[in-house]
């Protein structure tokens, strides 16, 4: 009896110990994965796209969701060089936006 405890035991003990060797070794491998990158299920991978339209919602890059968003309450202001832009907030996020608007 005492011996087929010891088995069980023994052939657990092993198998865990497997299965342990297994996920190292996977865990081993260059695996792709991202952890700098967080992923967004709502951020899908985006084209690069135009310019801002004349007329169109002012597409800013907001540099917390990482990726372009349609700017939201867009004001237009003046940098210190004189620069036109546009100065708004993410709807997603709430971070601040920005980008030069190209004097038109
Ligand atoms: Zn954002």
């Amino acid at each position: 009896m005492l011996r087929l405890i010891l088995g069980v035991l023994i052939g657990a003990v092993l198998g865990w110990l497997a299965r342990q060797y297994m996920e190292e070794q996977e865990s081993g491998w260059p695996a792709p994965a991202e952890p700098t990158i967080s992923i967004r299920p709502d951020a899908p991978a985006e084209a690069d796209e135009p310019a801002a339209e004349p007329g169109a919602t002012t597409v800013a890059y907001c540099a917390r969701c990482r990726t372009k968003r349609p700017m939201s309450d867009p004001e237009p202001t003046t940098t210190k060089t004189g620069r036109r832009a546009m100065r708004g907030v993410c709807p997603v996020c709430g971070a601040s936006m920005f980008r030069f608007v190209s004097p038109a």
